[in-house]
Formats: structure tokens, C-alpha cells, sequence
């Protein structure tokens, strides 16, 4: 199990956002009024500022829209992980969210733009809070 760094609350924005992970859901908000997707999460819409959001859940199927490898991280948490990718991901559903991309030898090598992923929650060991990453399908 990994040690990544937790939410902390309050903080309307995200919370519900992080409470579906610990279902295993990747949720998004949507504007009722002008079906604008707000991501990363708002409480209002950024496009018109209705505070009229409707919470869905993501298929959790997406494409790497761009990535970066970060080679040494000395922050706890990452320091053991060694080489690691932070990716955008472009969800089916028409969000981008950054991420990481993982179950791969090689981020260096392993990850391409297009490249197809799906979700997964990765347990910690401390905090209640899985974290999304992306696996290539
Ligand atoms: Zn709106």
C-alpha cells in the first residue's frame, strides 16, 4: 500500500468529490442549468455561476491527453515510489483531471498521448481517502 497525501476538510468544493472515492467512484459535478462539466470540482459553475450542480459518476474511462515523469521526489509519501508519471487524463465524458498513470514497467517509456486508461482507486495506508489513478486498458 502506498502513502500519498490525504483532502483535508472542511473544503466544500471537493468533498463530495473525495467522499465517492471511497466507493470506488469517480464523480463530477455538471451545471442543471447550462450543463457545463465544473472540473476540478467548484460548488458554483464556472461558466454562468449557478450554484445548481448535479453530482455524476464517470465511466472512468479516459485517454493520457499529455504526461511528465517525475524522476525524484524527496516529499513523503513519493519519495519511495521512484520514477512516476503525472498525466493529464481526458475522461469520455468531456473532463480533464490530473492525475498519474500506473501499472506500467516504465513511465518513461510505457505512456503515450491517446494512449487508452481507466480508473482505479488506490487504498493508503493512512486516511480514509483512495486515490485516482490511471491504468492503460
Ligand atoms: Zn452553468
Amino acid at each position: 500500500m502506498a502513502q500519498r497525501p490525504q483532502p483535508r476538510f472542511p473544503e466544500p468544493n471537493t468533498e463530495p468529490y473525495w467522499e465517492a472515492t471511497k466507493q470506488n467512484e469517480l464523480r463530477y459535478p455538471v451545471c442543471t442549468a447550462c450543463e457545463t462539466i465544473i472540473f476540478t470540482p467548484r460548488r458554483h459553475c464556472t461558466d454562468c455561476g449557478s450554484q445548481d450542480l448535479e453530482w455524476k459518476v464517470s465511466r472512468g474511462e479516459g485517454t493520457v491527453y499529455t504526461f511528465s515523469v517525475v524522476r525524484q521526489n524527496r516529499m513523503p509519501g513519493f519519495v519511495d515510489l521512484g520514477a512516476y508519471s503525472v498525466a493529464y487524463i481526458d475522461l469520455d465524458e468531456g473532463f480533464r483531471m490530473l492525475s498519474g498513470v500506473i501499472g506500467i514497467e516504465d513511465p518513461t517509456r510505457d505512456i503515450h498521448i491517446g494512449q487508452r486508461v481507466r480508473v482505479e482507486f488506490e487504498e493508503q495506508e493512512e486516511g480514509e481517502y483512495p486515490i485516482p489513478l490511471f491504468r492503460p486498458i
